[in-house]
């Protein structure tokens, strides 16, 4: 994976985590307050319930109210129903006295904003009006008759669940309505139905999710900033990354055009980061490898030219001379185009030595240099092929074409002497012509020359002899 796409996937993971704790987080939140609404409602419905039984019982004539030795939950409340609509009871050695029951209720729920209704278990009622005649007609009369149940007051169907099962407080609905139950019993603490609070929480609901929506809007916009920031930031990074990488390659290739891009680049970074020192680390190593490389180069091409070239005649050396004449001799073979070579050897050049010494023997040897450059054609090849002995390969040129540029050479020599102290010493060279023939190889041809070489030494010096004129065969003698 590369260095970006993982900087994007990080701070993608990073940003998503962030995200999720802070959603966790608001979520518990809302979760914690909305049931603290829930149970502030329920304990204040509680309250009102148990201060309306508390004024019941006070308007009575005879009281005695303690819920704790009556044995009742202290959470619940309860209320005593007689037909009349008065209500008093009795619970063990518990009395209560009230007054209408729906008053109560209606009051409690003015206070909490709640809608209510009471749900009379229908069997219960029959068994409670047993040898009570008419009790139930009367009961019954202006009331709401569903499935088992006689309601009175406000039936709401989200409370329907709880018509079957127990007491204390739901939320139903989505979290949009909180149900609450207390039971309601007769005189003597028969459980004759329940009656039910119904709360609409929806704008509590709104209340407690909109300050998480704008923490979570918030958060949002922190993250995606954060993210950005990040993203700009290891784009940076990256690219420049990506740039190093992209030089360091063609400096590796000794390419180094991007030099004077780069350090320009680099006089215009104010950072002083360590990418910064890096940059400038890799501009300073690929300047200095392109100095090495270019002096090496310049000594490679010296070092080539010295094992070429002759240092004393600047003409090529054996070697180079015997590597361009075996690819002229393919070349003349190929195209059956004729070939000569021209062996020469300053006479009696121990003597020179000998009577004027090394230097005017050198003097010499650069003089017959001289003149064979002058006397031959760029397309030929002179070299010097061993001590005083040099030879010139002559392309498209057949023997007597190579004698008469050997002659030429010969006459030069000899009328330009070297000239020392104001004096004049005159040399000659003998040189010996061969021109190539079918299926000669370069030995035979140098065979060859050198004969005609010999010859010409041996016949007086200070001539030109051709290999023909020896009556020699090819390569031998
Ligand atoms: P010949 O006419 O028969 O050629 O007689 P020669 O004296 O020239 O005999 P030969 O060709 O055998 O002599 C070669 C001599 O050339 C031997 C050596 O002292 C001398 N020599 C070879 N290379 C150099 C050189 O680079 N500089 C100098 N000064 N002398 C050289
Ligand atoms: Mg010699
Ligand atoms: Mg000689």
């Amino acid at each position: 994976m590369s260095l970006r796409n993982k900087l994007i996937l990080s701070t993608f993971l990073i940003s998503s985590f962030l995200f999720l704790i802070t959603i966790v987080i608001f979520i518990a939140i809302s979760y914690y307050h909305m049931n603290d609404h829930i149970q502030k409602i329920h304990q204040n419905v509680t309250k009102t319930f148990s201060y309306i039984q508390k004024t019941l019982a006070r308007n009575a004539n005879e009281v005695f109210f303690d819920l704790g030795e009556c044995g009742f939950g202290h959470a619940k409340s309860y209320i005593l129903l007689r037909e009349e609509g008065l209500y008093i009871g009795r619970v063990a050695n518990c009395r209560f006295y009230g007054t209408h029951f729906v008053n109560g209720i209606e009051f409690t729920a003015n206070v909490n904003d709640l809608n209510w209704f009471i749900a009379y278990s229908r069997s219960a009622l029959e068994r409670y009006a047993e040898g009570k005649p008419g009790f139930l007609d009367r009961f019954i009369r202006d009331r709401i008759v569903l499935r088992d149940f006689v309601i009175e007051g406000e039936y709401s169907p989200e409370a329907v669940k709880g018509l079957e099962s127990s007491t204390g407080y739901e939320i139903v609905d989505g979290y949009r309505t909180l149900v609450m139950d207390f039971p309601v019993l007769v005189d003597n603490s028969i459980p004759i139905g329940r009656v039910f609070f119904v709360k609409d929480l929806t704008p509590i609901l709104k209340d407690v999710l909109m300050t998480p929506l704008i923490f979570f809007g918030y958060t949002a916009a922190l993250v995606v900033t954060l993210s950005t920031v990040l993203l700009l930031l290891f784009n940076r990074i990256v690219r420049d990354v990506v740039y190093l990488r992209r030089v360091a390659t063609r400096f590796k290739e000794s390419d180094f055009s991007d030099i004077p891009s780069m350090s320009e680049m680099l006089r215009k970074d104010r950072s002083r980061d360590e990418l910064f020192y890096l940059k400038r680390s890799i501009l300073t190593m690929a300047q200095e490898l392109e100095a090495l490389i270019s002096q090496l180069q310049s000594e490679k091409g010296k070092l080539e030219e010295l094992a070429y070239t002759d240092p004393l005649t600047g003409l090529s050396n054996r070697r180079l001379f015997l590597e361009e004449a075996k690819r002229m001799i393919e070349y003349s073979r190929r195209y059956g185009e004729p070939l000569s070579l021209l062996m020469m050897d300053i006479d009696n050049f121990k003597n020179i030595n000998d009577e004027y010494g090394h230097d005017v023997g050198d003097l010499t040897l650069k003089k017959l240099a001289e003149v064979i450059k002058r006397n031959i054609r760029g397309s030929d090849i002179a070299a010097r092929f061993g001590g005083e002995e040099f030879v010139v390969l002559l392309p498209r040129t057949d023997e007597k074409g190579a004698e008469l540029v050997a002659e030429r050479i010969r006459r030069d020599f000899k009328k330009d002497p070297v000239r020392v102290d104001g004096r004049e010493i005159t040399t000659t060279v003998s040189i010996g012509v061969a021109e190539i023939e079918n299926g000669e190889n370069l030995e035979e041809l140098i065979k060859k020359a050198d004969t005609a070489l010999y010859r010409a030494k041996r016949t007086g010096k200070d001539k030109v002899v051709r290999f023909a004129d020896t009556g020699e065969d090819r390569g031998q003698g």
